[in-house]
């Protein structure tokens, strides 16, 4: 197994919408399209009427030199667009604005790195594109008697990043992806949490085998699930040859890939320099303007997680691997916490949960605050680290307030203890003790008295159940 994957071949080509931008790439249409009504959110130029001119955003030329500088690729000194030619119904021109490499085209950038736990993923290229419009399938793409199309989605700006095929298991492009999310929202130009805002083609070979390219994958476990599916069809295919170079499809209802075509070549694209859009060159000074609005990128948080914080290397990984995940765990900070501790439990109870539930670091309900104040109850000795843990986990989803959460963390449920308590009030109370065997009334007025002596954390049934107890055996 370890032998035949280290002749995989991965590499990912992945669109990355700028979320961050008001408007559309070439139109002033909004570029948050996700919650209106299908084709809605358009216009002649999004929508590719005879006549219409697109005109660029100039704040997604600058987000997108952001997202190279990012990853350390070299920006080009000229902004060229071209026309990809092809004819699907997602594109109403026939073609998509895009960038081309070759015959006297350069991409946004070239180059690049990305690192993934001490290993260089290279990139070879960023370029910055108009997304097409979103078709939709009943079930899957293969028994859909219809397709539906909105183009709300027609011209938002993608980002599309290549890696060389340097990722060598399904699990490293899993990697891959998580990281490159970080660094985009680090820098605040992709929410990669939206629907459909990073989406990823991956192509696969196996050592003498053709490359194949399987598209649609909707998630990042979907990615390393579709590839591990490849992996596993490319090795059974014993004669290599019958490996062609294809593209397929993955259906993640069944979890396998289907073929859809074989792969175009790229001069099928027939492309051409988009002849309504002038090259715009980039002054140095433009580009050092952008380099100086640059936040703090996920390695070096990473490496003053460690240094500065005294968080384990492994964890530091983790945690920057997310920003959410990250920004949680300095929030928790600002409430005196032990680092160590609360990068942890972070990265293995938190995110333990959140795997299994399947759910992100945003639908956590619990604040830093209470998360912090649970910890420091550990440290205090006031609950154990088990039922520490046993707490968070039940509070992580929840809406309860700091007060519900202390109760819970220290409400005396244990009728041993509630007794305890209530022999001591009752010995202290014994005129109340009198008028409560006489009239059961009062009875409340023994109950407030406990529960003024345990501030409130006594649990009510139980110590009510103590109490008629002991009444019943004095009357
Ligand atoms: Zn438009
Ligand atoms: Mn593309």
């Amino acid at each position: 197994m370890m032998k035949n994957d280290l002749q995989i071949k991965i590499g990912l080509e992945v669109h990355c919408q700028l979320t961050s931008l008001r408007t559309k790439l070439f139109c002033s249409c909004p570029s948050n399209y996700r919650n209106s009504e299908p084709n809605t959110n358009i216009c002649p130029i999004c929508t590719g009427l005879p006549g219409s001119l697109p005109s660029i955003n100039e704040q997604a030329i600058k987000d997108g030199i952001k997202a190279a500088l990012a990853v350390k690729a070299n920006i080009a000194d000229i902004l060229k667009f071209y026309r990809k030619n092809y004819f699907y119904p997602d594109l109403p021109k026939n073609f998509q604005i895009s960038q081309y490499d070759k015959a006297g085209g350069v991409t946004l950038a070239s180059k690049g790195v990305v690192e993934i736990k001490g290993r260089r993923i290279h990139l070879s290229r960023i370029q910055i594109e108009e997304d097409p419009a979103k078709i939709s399938y009943e079930g899957t793409i293969s028994s859909s008697p219809y397709s539906l199309i909105d183009y709300n989605r027609a011209g938002i700006t993608l980002v599309e990043i290549i890696t060389e095929p340097e990722l060598k298991t399904p699990r490293q492009a899993r990697l891959f992806l998580q990281k490159l999310r970080s660094i985009l929202e680090h820098i605040g130009v992709c929410d990669g949490g939206l629907e459909g805002a990073i989406r990823c083609d991956a192509n696969i070979s196996i050592k003498g085998g053709k490359r194949v390219e399987i598209k649609n994958i909707g998630s990042f476990k979907e990615v390393e699930r579709a590839l591990s599916f490849e992996a596993t069809r490319q090795k059974t295919i014993n004669n290599r040859n019958i490996v062609g170079m294809e593209t397929r499809h993955w259906d993640d209802v069944r979890r396998v890939t289907v073929s859809m075509r074989v792969k175009e070549e790229e001069q099928d694209y027939r492309y051409f320099p988009e002849a309504d859009l002038v090259p715009f060159r980039f002054e140095k000074k433009f580009i050092n303007s952008i380099k100086k609005t640059m936040s703090e990128l996920p390695d070096a948080r990473r490496e003053r997680f460690v240094k500065e914080i005294g968080v384990s290397p492994s964890n530091a990984e983790v945690l920057t691997s997310d920003k959410a995940l990250a920004d949680f765990f300095e929030k928790c900070l600002e409430y005196q916490v032990n680092p160590k501790r609360t990068s942890n439990w972070i990265v293995s109870d938190v995110l333990g949960f959140l795997n299994r539930e399947d759910i992100e670091v945003k639908q956590i309900r619990v604040t830093p605050k209470e998360f912090a104040k649970l910890i420091r109850s550990v440290e205090a000795g006031k609950i154990s680290e088990q039922t520490g843990k046993k707490l968070l986990l039940k509070t992580l989803t929840t809406k309860d307030d700091a007060l519900q959460i202390k109760e819970t963390m220290f409400r005396i449920s244990d009728p041993d203890e509630v007794n305890k308590i209530v022999e001591k009030v009752f010995n202290e109370n014994k005129k109340a003790v009198e008028d409560a065997v006489g009239n059961k009334n009062t009875i409340n007025y023994l109950m407030g008295l406990i529960m003024k002596a345990t501030s409130s954390r006594a649990d009510p049934k139980i110590t009510r159940k103590v109490i008629d107890a002991k009444l019943s055996t004095l009357r």
